[in-house]
C-alpha cells in the first residue's frame, strides 16, 4: 500500500472503469427496480379521451335547467347518440364525455324530475370534464434512460400501454468469503472460528443495488484455494466481489491471486477508516472489488465503491444521497483518515440531526443496524463537535 487515496478518488477510479451493461426487454412484472435503458416516449395520449371526473350528467353548459335523460355513458361504455339542446346523458366516472357535451353536472348538483327527466343546476363550460392528454400528452418523454422503476413508474409505463421495457441487464456479482475461520451459519461452531457475515450483508447489499447474485462462496487462506476460487468468481460474474485477505498479513491472499490472473490494480489502500486496505482491479470489463474483512469494514467499502459501480453499471446516476446534518455529539477525528461514522438520523425544525449508532470499531457489526447514513467525518485532530454541521450519505 504506496500511498492512500481519497473516498473521491477511489470512487472516480471505479466509475471510469465501469463499461454500462447491454439492455433487455423486461415485462413490467419483473422491471420493479430495475434501471430503464430507454427514453419513454408515451405514443398516445393519456387519458385517451375527454372523460368525466365524476358521476354526473353530461350537458350543455348553461343555467339552471330541467332536460331529458336520453342515454346513458359508462366506463367503458361510450354513449352512441350525440348530445343535443335539451337532453343531457346519464354519466360516470372516467366514462367518455358525449359528442356535444361542455360540462359534466355532478350527480349532487342534480334532482329526479318527471317523467325520467333530470333538473340541474347550472354549470360552466369545461366543469367536471378531464381532457384527454391532461396526464401524458402523445409524443412526450416522461422517464429518461437511467431511471431506477419504483412503483410509480412501472404504473405509469403501464397506463402508456407498456407491457414491457428495456432494461439495463442486472449486473451478475459473484461474491467471496476469505479466511480459515469463516463457518456458514446454520452449522456449529468449532474452537477459534467464527459465522461467516459478509457473505450474506455483502450479497444483500448487492441485491438491493439492483445485482443478481451467481456464487457465493466460502474460500480458506490458502494460495492455490483462493486462485481457483477467484478464476470461477471472475469467469460468472460482471463484478467480483472478495472479502478478507487483502491485507499485507502473510494468510492474504487474494491480492497476488487477482493479480496472477490477470487482473489490473487500480487502487489498494484509502484514507478512510474503516476500510483502509480495499483493493479494485478489473480485468477486461469485470470489476474486481477486495474489501477488508471486518463486517464493518466490508458493508462501508460496498455502500462507497461497490454501490456506485453496480449503479453505472445499469445506466443509473452512481452518485449517493447526500446531505448535512447537525451531530448532537461529539465524534473524535482521525489523523489521517476520513472516518465513515453509523448514524442515525432524526429530524427537527432546523433540519436532520445525527446521532453514531454506538461503538464504530470495524468488528461492531451491529453499529450497521439502525444506520441511516454515513457521516463523513474528515481527518483532522481534536473533535467534530456536537453542533457541528456534517455530510452524511444516506444509506
Ligand atoms: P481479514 O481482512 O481477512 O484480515 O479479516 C479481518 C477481520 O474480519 C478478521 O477478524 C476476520 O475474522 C473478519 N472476517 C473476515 N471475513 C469475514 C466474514 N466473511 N464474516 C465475518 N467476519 C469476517
Ligand atoms: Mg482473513
Amino acid at each position: 500500500m504506496s500511498e492512500l487515496i481519497s473516498i473521491d478518488e477511489g470512487r472516480r477510479r471505479v466509475l471510469q472503469a465501469v463499461r454500462p451493461l447491454t439492455a433487455e426487454d423486461v415485462p413490467l412484472t419483473e422491471a420493479l427496480g430495475r434501471v430503464l435503458a430507454e427514453d419513454l416516449e408515451s405514443s398516445i395520449d393519456v387519458p385517451p379521451f375527454d372523460s368525466s371526473a365524476l358521476d354526473g350528467f353530461a350537458v350543455i353548459a348553461g343555467p339552471a335547467a330541467e332536460l331529458a335523460v336520453v342515454g346513458e355513458s359508462r366506463a367503458g361504455h361510450p354513449a352512441a347518440e350525440r348530445l343535443r339542446p335539451g337532453a343531457a346523458i346519464r354519466i360516470s366516472t372516467g366514462a367518455a364525455i358525449p359528442a356535444g357535451t361542455t360540462a359534466v353536472v355532478p350527480v349532487e348538483r342534480s334532482d329526479a324530475g318527471a317523467n325520467g327527466r333530470v333538473r340541474v343546476q347550472e354549470s360552466r363550460e369545461g366543469d367536471n370534464i378531464r381532457r384527454a392528454g391532461e396526464d401524458v400528452p402523445a409524443g412526450q418523454l416522461v422517464l429518461r434512460a437511467g431511471s431506477r422503476l419504483g412503483p410509480a413508474e412501472l404504473g405509469v409505463a403501464a397506463s402508456l400501454g407498456r407491457a414491457s421495457l428495456r432494461c439495463a441487464r442486472r449486473p451478475r456479482v459473484a461474491i467471496l468469503a476469505t479466511g480459515d475461520e469463516l463457518t456458514d451459519p446454520g452449522a456449529s461452531l468449532d474452537a477459534g472460528r467464527i459465522y461467516s457475515s459478509n457473505a450474506w450483508a455483502l450479497a444483500a447489499q448487492a441485491a438491493r443495488a439492483g445485482a443478481v447474485v451467481v456464487a457465493r462462496e466460502t474460500v480458506r487462506d490458502e494460495p492455490d484455494d483462493t486462485r481457483s476460487a477467484l478464476a470461477r468468481a471472475l469467469d460468472v460474474g460482471d463484478v467480483v466481489i472478495a472479502s478478507g485477505g487483502v491485507s499485507v498479513g502473510p494468510h492474504d491472499h487474494v491480492k497476488p491471486a487477482l493479480a496472477d490472473l490477470g487482473a489490473e490494480e487500480r487502487f489498494w489502500g484509502v484514507r478512510l477508516r474503516p476500510g483502509k486496505p480495499t483493493w479494485f482491479g478489473t480485468r477486461g470489463t469485470t470489476l474486481a472489488f477486495g474489501l477488508p474483512g471486518n463486517p464493518v469494514s466490508a458493508m462501508v467499502t460496498f455502500q462507497l465503491f461497490v454501490r456506485p459501480a453496480l449503479a453505472a453499471l445499469q445506466g443509473a446516476d452512481p452518485s449517493a444521497s447526500r446531505g448535512y446534518a447537525t451531530l448532537d455529539v461529539a465524534v473524535p477525528r482521525n489523523p489521517k483518515r476520513e472516518e465513515a461514522v453509523r448514524v442515525r438520523l432524526s429530524s427537527a425544525e432546523d433540519g436532520w440531526h445525527a446521532v453514531p449508532t454506538g461503538p464504530q470499531g470495524s468488528h461492531v457489526l451491529t453499529s450497521m443496524l439502525g444506520a441511516d447514513a454515513l457521516a463523513r467525518i474528515e481527518p483532522g485532530e481534536g473533535t467534530v463537535d456536537a453542533g457541528d454541521r456534517v455530510e452524511v450519505e444516506l444509506l
